[in-house]
């Protein structure tokens, strides 16, 4: 197993959102650096990636648990670049990752979970959701694409929903990445001004970057109201993305050792063979 300098060692505390109790969003900074300079958090972030690597191996091997992580952020804030960094070093065939866009006409002929639960993890395996089912109490309300009294009743199905994934088995973690709209700006100016991150500007986010505060405000309640002790929020200070990616790679390996796997026992009388 792969040994690293330091295990994890920030108290992730101050990140989880308490259940059942007032959220103000504002009162979450953005642009924490927990202390720490660039340098040191990168090399902390690559011991951890090892550790993450070395777990989900293990928990491959294991095969008793499932892991969900949920990614939800505003536009620019981060969610490809978190997956990226923070599962650099994980066998390719070890992770999944399911993104979430605007749903088919297929998908929206059914409930909103249909198309989710189907990518829930089985057994040994990690899941990473790039957008989720909070997409139906997010963009759907800002944009009012289900009348109020629909989307409002929705909190209370994804906490029964998250509920049942658990109870058989699933560990839940969900991660807000949460940027300034300063940092926003910036972001999607890059966008505009470097060639090479043409590609990613989409006009659309202009549009999505008018509704800030009606975002924020959806973002809010998800927190208030899905914070659950079975599956808690994480509020990830954003903006600056090397912490970001450090707290991430923090949780999730925290997550993972929380688990304490260990290696199936090997097959009866294996260590006397010699192979000829
Ligand atoms: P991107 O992640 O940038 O490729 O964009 C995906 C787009 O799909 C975003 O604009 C999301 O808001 C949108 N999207 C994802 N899920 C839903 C949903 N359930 N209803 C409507 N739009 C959605
Ligand atoms: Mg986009």
């Amino acid at each position: 197993m792969v040994r690293i300098k330091q295990a994890v060692q920030m108290d992730h505390s101050p990140y989880l959102v308490p259940t059942g109790q007032p959220v103000d969003l504002r009162a979450w900074t953005t642009d924490d650096d927990g202390g720490l300079d660039k340098r040191a958090a990168k090399d902390r972030t690559d011991d951890l990636n090892d550790r993450i690597e070395a777990l989900q191996e293990l928990l491959f091997a294991e095969g008793r648990h499932k892991v969900l992580v949920i990614i939800q952020a505003t536009d620019t804030g981060g969610k490809d670049g978190t997956i990226r960094h923070v599962f650099d070093k994980v066998n390719p065939q070890g992770v999944k990752v399911a993104s979430f866009k605007k749903p088919t006409e297929e998908e929206l002929g059914h409930d909103y979970l249909w198309r989710v639960h189907r990518h829930a993890p089985k057994s040994g395996e990690i899941t990473i959701f790039n957008r989720s089912h909070y997409e139906d109490v997010l963009v759907v309300r800002v944009h009012d694409l289900v009348p109020p009294e629909q989307w409002e009743r929705r909190y209370e199905h994804i906490n029964a929903f998250e509920r049942l994934l658990t109870d058989e088995g699933t560990t839940i973690v969900k991660l807000f990445l949460h940027i300034s709209k300063d940092e926003q700006r910036e972001r999607l100016q890059d966008r505009l001004d470097e060639a090479d991150k043409n590609w990613k500007f989409d006009s659309g986010d202009l549009r999505e970057r008018a509704h800030w505060d009606q975002y924020q405000e959806a973002f809010r309640v998800m927190l208030e109201r899905t914070s659950t002790v079975h599956a808690p929020w994480y509020v990830i200070p954003a903006d600056r993305k090397w912490f970001r990616n450090l707290l991430v790679s923090e949780i999730i390996a925290a997550t993972l050792e929380q688990l304490d796997m260990a290696f199936p026992p090997a097959e009866e009388g294996i260590r006397d063979l010699v192979i000829e």
